[in-house]
């Protein structure tokens, strides 16, 4: 079994916002799991992870953006549990701290143009084919065993809740607590903030990864502040705030997004006086590092 000890607690967050309108507000602090292999992405990784060691593959090979939390934490959890670590990252080479700390952990980049990179299977092919080593995880670590991992999130919620809140980028993590609350039998409803434009697609990944028309899902399509990595004055303001106000770290390209559409449902009424909501922090703060010049 591949797998750590970690804490990830319930913990309320008392905002003026909360009180006043009867809400009370709890966060999942996934974002404590790990510095580097944080949040969902740990989810996500366990069971390929498991499945690699079984069928003996000791190179991961994977994809992403220049700032990737998901290649991020494949170069950890590869170094911690014994596995070479290769990445395709998207577009011209460049340097940062997120790729120079996938060099530390012992991860080998590959940049690729925009073009080549669309298609994952190809390039995967195209270098490892004839390798018995080597194991394919898609880019964000989207998948089913994925959506497994993600849904053993609901096993360790406490409490009850109203609502639950995650961010989407995959829909991979929603898919997972939409299963767990699902198996649960709760009536929670599930919300989803997309964190890029067009998110509607989100429910039609979470049916390839078959949770099909779950109930009490609902999709907050207008969260997304102009498109994937994209912010505005508004987000960062909101992002100082709440920051100095929780001592919670949130960033503006995940969960900054979803604290924010948190925030204002609640402050539109949209979620009920008496109301309790719980949110899950997927981390990713490294994601930060190359944003700090816009706050
Ligand atoms: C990758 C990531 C997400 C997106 O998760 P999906 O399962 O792809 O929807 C959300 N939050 C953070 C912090 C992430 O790093």
């Amino acid at each position: 079994m591949l797998d750590f000890d970690f804490y990830s607690p319930e913990e309320e967050i008392a905002l003026p916002l909360y009180k006043e309108r009867g809400v009370r507000v709890f966060v999942k602090r996934d974002d404590l799991i790990h510095p580097y292999i944080s949040g969902n992405k740990w989810r996500k990784l366990k069971y390929p992870l498991q499945q690699a060691k079984t069928d003996g593959k000791t190179l991961l090979v994977t994809f992403g953006g220049a700032w990737s939390n998901h290649l991020l934490a494949t170069a950890c959890a590869g170094a911690r549990f014994g596995f070479r670590t290769y990445g395709f990252v998207r577009g011209d080479r460049l340097d940062n701290p997120v790729l120079q700390l996938c060099q530390l952990f012992g991860m080998e980049l590959h940049f690729v143009d925009r073009e080549r990179y669309r298609d994952k299977k190809a390039l995967f092919n195209i270098y490892f084919r004839d390798s018995r080593e080597a194991y394919f995880m898609d880019e964000g670590g989207y998948g089913a065993l994925a959506a497994e991992g993600c849904s053993e999130i609901a096993n360790e919620i406490c409490d009850t809740y109203d609502h639950l809140f995650c961010a989407c980028g995959t829909g991979t993590t929603l898919a997972g607590l939409a299963k767990g609350i699902t198996t649960r039998q709760w009536k929670t409803t599930l919300h989803g903030v997309p964190v890029l434009k067009g998110g509607s697609f989100i429910l039609d990944e979470i049916a390839k990864l078959g949770i099909i028309n779950p109930a009490n899902v609902r999709l907050h399509l207008d969260y997304h502040f102009g498109g994937y990595a994209k912010t505005k004055p508004e987000l960062i303001e909101f992002i100082k705030t709440f920051t100095r106000q929780t001592s919670i770290l949130i960033e503006p390209t995940y969960t900054g997004k979803l604290f924010y559409a948190v925030h204002d449902l609640i402050a539109q009424k949209q979620i009920t006086s008496g109301s309790k909501v719980l949110v899950f922090h997927s981390g990713g703060l490294t994601g930060i590092l190359g944003m700090l010049n816009r706050f």
